[in-house]
């Protein structure tokens, strides 16, 4: 509307300027052309006294001549004077003649003196008066009356002067009337020209701010603009195809986004413009791509959780939180990566499903009611709890702390995009579980749970490999039992098999976590005591060895029998430079502990590999 305004003005302008030149014009013209005019009707007159004289003077009744001067003046109502003027020569011969006959002004003077007729403009009084005076020349022929007869002058001399005082003031007020009469033409075509250009630039205006109000909705990702426009033709045209463009590109980045939302299972973006939207979704579905196509590479389970580690700091910029894993059947949580310490008390480890998250299936966001999970130790500010289930044994919680209230509607804005991170990790995650659950299968032992000997073989060298680096030791144990074949032959293969299975359990129990136990062979184990000193070994083969020959085993028919074992200790790397060797050198002792009376521990000497016999 405002450029209609300044159209309007513009033009309004212009027309102005072109009347105020056109009068100006006309004005001057016109006073011009009224002077002419005026001093043309003067001469007339001026030369009809003079022929009208030259008669009375032929037919000798120039006494009558001021009779027919009266007429010329009362004929005209302009002619406000009129008089004669007489030259000295003229005075000299027949005398000065009438009263009025006599020089008057400036203007009779000059006209005598050269015989040239004088005119001038007097405005001085108010009024306009032209005043005009014609000499009277003396001529001898040429249709002319011969003035040299009567007059006593010589041909060419100036005779008098026919003096004529025109009142032209009309002649101001009738320009002044057609200026106005110009100027009401002018402001009467001015007004009919903008009415004109009102009505014909109107709708273009009104389509001309329909469109930008269209194309800002359109920059903004709204395509839902209705075109209208009252202009018939071309406008019309453009308005519809404007109208099917700005359709198709609405349900075309509708589909888009549609389409692209179902590959992404939480909206990660919520906003009115689709473009936007779906330009947000490829950014997201290709970093997710990417994300998942690094992750299907990973050797391990513990790689994948350490890039949804990277994905937690790097991309939504988190720098306090934990990512636990949680086994649903142990009902158990273990810490997978913290930046500082886990808000969450350690009791919840033991017993996942105290975790609110975890139990609820739900985020937990700490704003939303006081004191909402009651085994965090946030009190102060804020936390992020988002549970996430991989399979049914196993589920994922991230809990993200140490928030402020703004910081919490930032994450509360991450959340769908996070589990878009976690829903791509998901195969690649309950693989690597299952992976690991097949191959733990085949690397224990059926019956004792315990590690079975191919595990040895797989991953003892790289263990100590590992161990050796950090110079840390292995005490290596090897546990036979006393007499076990008669156990099978009494009892039968099953309480044989029960007496391995407590074995196990001791085992287990004996030891701590960096220990391994691993059964060898039918009813032979290894047990490696990860850093123990001499004291440490023998305290742990003791208890191993008495606890042993405590256990009661019901064979049936109320009777019960007790076992023992024989323990040989090799000490790596002081026994062996390679832990193969020392699993031998163990097994050295063992047979000397065997050999020597049995339900004992012998600890390996060098002396013991030199000596023939055991060699
Ligand atoms: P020693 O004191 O010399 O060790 O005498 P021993 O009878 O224990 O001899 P040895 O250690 O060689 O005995 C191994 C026996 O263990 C042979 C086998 O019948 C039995 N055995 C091996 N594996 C199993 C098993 O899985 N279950 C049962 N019940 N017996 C097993
Ligand atoms: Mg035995
Ligand atoms: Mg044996």
């Amino acid at each position: 509307m405002r450029t209609k305004s300044k159209l309007l003005f513009i033009v309004t302008l212009m027309l102005l300027a072109l009347g105020g030149a056109t009068i100006i014009n006309v004005s001057l013209n016109f006073r011009e052309y009224s002077i002419k005019d005026a001093v043309q009707r003067a001469s007339t007159t001026a030369a009809i006294v003079k022929d009208g004289l030259t008669a009375h003077m032929v037919n000798g009744i120039m006494d009558k001549r001021q009779y027919f001067l009266d007429q010329i003046s009362n004929n005209n109502d302009e002619v406000k004077d009129l008089w004669l003027v007489r030259s000295e020569a003229l005075s000299k011969q027949f005398g000065d003649g009438f009263y009025s006959e006599t020089v008057r002004d400036a203007i009779d003077e000059e006209v005598l003196k050269t015989g040239k007729m004088v005119q001038k403009i007097d405005e001085s009084t108010g009024n306009i008066i032209l005043r005009v005076s014609i000499p009277y020349t003396a001529t001898i022929s040429g249709g002319e009356a011969n003035c040299l007869k009567c007059h006593d002058v010589q041909r060419g001399d100036t005779l008098g002067a026919v003096s004529i005082s025109l009142d032209i003031t009309d002649m101001r007020s009738s320009g002044m009337m057609t200026i106005l009469k110009i100027l009401a033409i002018n402001i009467l075509f001015i007004i009919i020209v903008l009415i004109l250009i009102n009505h014909y630039i109107s709708p273009y205006m009104q389509l001309f701010s329909n469109m930008q109000k269209g194309i800002k909705k359109a920059y903004s990702g709204d395509f839902t603009h209705e075109f209208e426009t009252t202009v018939k033709g071309d406008g019309a045209n453009i308005v519809s195809q404007l109208n099917t463009l700005f359709h198709k590109m609405q349900s075309t980045f509708g589909d888009i986004k549609y389409n692209l939302s179902t590959f992404i299972p939480q909206g990660c973006v919520s906003s009115a413009d689709p473009l936007h939207e779906a330009k947000t979704i490829i950014g997201e579905l290709s970093d997710i791509y990417k994300f998942k196509k690094t992750i299907e590479l990973d050797s391990s389970k513990s790689l994948v959780y350490s890039r949804i580690v990277d994905v937690l700091k790097n991309k939504y910029n988190l720098l306090d939180f934990t990512f636990y894993e949680v086994s649903v059947i142990q009902n158990t949580r273990k810490v997978i990566y913290t930046t500082k310490s886990s808000i969450c008390n350690e009791e919840v480890n033991n017993e996942a499903s105290l975790c609110r998250a975890h139990r609820t299936k739900t985020d937990v966001i700490s704003t939303e009611f006081t004191d909402l999970c009651k085994t965090c130790n946030s009190r102060n500010l804020e936390y992020v709890c988002i549970p996430f289930n991989i399979n049914e044994d196993n589920a994922l919680i991230i809990s993200i702390d140490n928030l402020n209230n703004d910081e919490v509607s930032k994450v509360n804005v991450f959340i769908p995009s996070i589990k878009n991170y976690l829903e791509a990790a998901k195969p690649v995650i309950e693989s690597k579980i299952l992976m690991a659950k097949l191959r733990d299968t085949s690397l224990r032992d059926g019956m004792t749970s315990l590690y079975n000997r191919r595990f040895l073989e797989e991953f003892i060298d790289t263990l100590v490999n590992q161990a050796h680096r950090k110079d840390e030791t292995y005490s290596v144990l090897m546990l036979d039992v006393d007499f076990f074949k008669s156990v099978n032959d009494t009892y039968g293969h099953d309480i044989g098999d029960k007496v391995i299975v407590e074995i196990g359990k001791l085992l287990k129990e004996s030891i701590r976590e960096a220990d391994l136990a691993i059964r060898y062979g039918g009813e032979e184990f290894v047990v490696m005591l990860h850093n123990a000193d001499d004291e440490g070994t023998l305290k742990v083969a003791n208890l191993i060895h008495s606890a042993f020959s405590e256990l009661v085993f019901d064979v049936g028919n109320g009777e019960t029998i007790q076992k023992t074992m024989s323990i040989g200790i090799s000490k790596y790397p002081t026994d062996g430079d390679t832990i193969w060797k020392c699993i031998k050198f163990a097994d050295t002792a063992l047979y000397v502990a065997k050999t020597t009376g049995r339900n004992k521990i012998v600890e390996y000497t060098i002396e013991m590999s030199e000596s023939d016999e055991l060699r």
